[in-house]
């Protein structure tokens, strides 16, 4: 069998959803499809739970605006307007509609899981509808029970064990050949819902070829593959037709967003091929992504993450820093759930480069302050280059303020000043 993941960048219209029903009309093997969010429905789902935790009506239009986008997409796939996805569809609205209409609890964390997961339930919904009506044997299943998960809420961590048994048997191929189910998100054993971070669908995908022993996974992307850089940053993008388990995780880890950085190790672990490939352009070969036991010749590849901030701690009292306020600062960076992109540390401070959009940034600013002398600079970029030259180090940085410069054999890192 076969995992294919789907996510927003390429099911963000009508179009996308006949291109997805192509691609697995094509295909002969038992597969799992997973699917995650339309388009940038979970953007917006977030708007949603943040004004419904601040109690804002405004939570109220832009729910609306996800209700039109969807049946906008659902008028266009089944013109008969009496088929049953209308008001399978129309009940999820009434459901989250109901939810949001009680009070918020204090925990934002969990608040969120349980909103958030609607973008994958239309999802999933949707396109199954479709396939089955396209007349693809498609079987949908609620992942939420069977990826079970602890209540790490935004950030769930996998229960492998009770997973894996739950997994095998709601995909079974006993009688079915096709199963669609749902990326991102996963259930605690008391099914509450949770989420496995953002952009968890790729991971999800990775989950579920591990434990059914998937022959490949394939992520269908809007991109030709993995390529040497984010096209939308930069032109003249290259493709990487080839590479290893540990660049994958390597580049993941460092920001580029192709592959979530968790997809890596449960494919590494049973040798699982992941192929990375354009669902517009199917029949083109894509990336690969295995084990590779010679050395392959790798171009500089670049990734940019944008919207940073550089934070440095100080002791007030000039102690180093070493083991317990080592300690101390990232145990508070991990109760935040705040992770960390970069670590430059000197004698008497640390500094540490984090992503500058998470709610939990204020308290553990405010939470380091009680001990420690924070600074922090909000708009910084940090760009990585592996297998850099002098020609790819000159071409990122020119004319950029350096604000911390690392160095390794393969790979070299810049935290620079952003664009004002
Ligand atoms: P999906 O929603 O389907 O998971 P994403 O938007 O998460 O898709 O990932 C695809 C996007 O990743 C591309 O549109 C591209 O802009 C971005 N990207 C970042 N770095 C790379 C890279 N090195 N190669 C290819 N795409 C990249
Ligand atoms: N829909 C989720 C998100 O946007 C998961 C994913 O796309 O992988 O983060
Ligand atoms: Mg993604």
């Amino acid at each position: 069998m076969i995992v294919y993941k789907f996510g927003g960048s390429t099911v963000n219209n009508a179009a996308g959803i006949i291109k997805l029903g192509e691609i697995v009309q094509s295909t002969r093997e038992n597969l799992v499809i997973v699917v995650s969010a339309f388009g940038k429905t979970t953007n917006s789902l977030e708007k949603v739970v943040e004004h419904y935790f601040n109690q804002s009506e405004d939570w109220y239009k832009v729910l609306g605006q996800l209700k039109f986008f969807h049946f906008e997409i659902i008028k266009k796939l089944f013109p008969e307007n009496n088929h049953t996805i209308y008001s399978e569809v129309q009940g999820l609205f009434d459901e989250i509609s109901a939810r949001l209409g009680d009070k918020p609890g204090d925990n934002f964390d969990y608040e969120y899981d349980q909103i958030v997961l609607y973008g994958e339930l239309w999802a999933t919904k949707i396109v199954n509808a479709y396939l089955v009506s396209a007349g693809l044997p498609s079987n949908w299943i609620d992942i939420r029970y069977c990826l079970i998960t602890d209540d790490r809420y935004r950030d769930a961590n996998v229960d492998w064990h009770v997973s894996e048994r739950l997994i095998k048997e709601a995909f079974c191929f006993k009688d079915n050949s096709i199963y669609l189910t749902q990326g991102f998100i996963g259930g605690t054993e008391r099914s509450l819902s949770t989420t496995l971070g953002r952009e968890g669908s790729d991971y999800s995908a990775a989950i579920i070829g591990n434990i059914l022993n998937a022959e490949k996974v394939i992520i269908w992307k809007d991109v030709p593959g993995v390529l040497n850089c984010d096209p939308k940053y930069f032109s003249n993008s290259e493709r990487l037709k080839e590479i290893s388990y540990q660049e994958a995780i390597e580049l993941a880890f460092f920001g580029a967003k192709v592959i979530h950085p968790k997809t890596i190790k449960p494919l590494f672990n049973k040798k699982i091929p992941l192929w990375v490939k354009s669902a517009f352009e199917p029949e083109n070969s894509g990336t690969l992504i295995h084990s590779v036991d010679r050395d392959l010749e790798m171009i500089p590849v670049y990734v940019k993450k944008t919207n940073q901030m550089l934070i440095s701690i100080l002791p007030r009292d000039y102690s180093f820093i070493i083991g317990e306020n080592l300690g101390k600062i990232f145990g508070k960076f991990n109760a935040y759930n705040i992770k960390v992109n970069l670590i430059q540390n000197s004698a008497i401070s640390i500094s540490v480069c984090i992503d500058n959009y998470n709610p939990g940034i204020t308290p553990l600013l405010d939470d380091l302050g009680k001990d420690f002398r924070v600074l922090y600079n909000e708009n910084v970029e940090l760009i990585t280059i592996r297998h850099y030259t002098d020609d790819a180090i000159r071409k990122m940085t020119e004319g950029k303020e350096i604000l911390i410069e690392q160095k390794s054999r393969n790979s070299v890192r810049f935290v620079v000043k952003g664009e004002e």
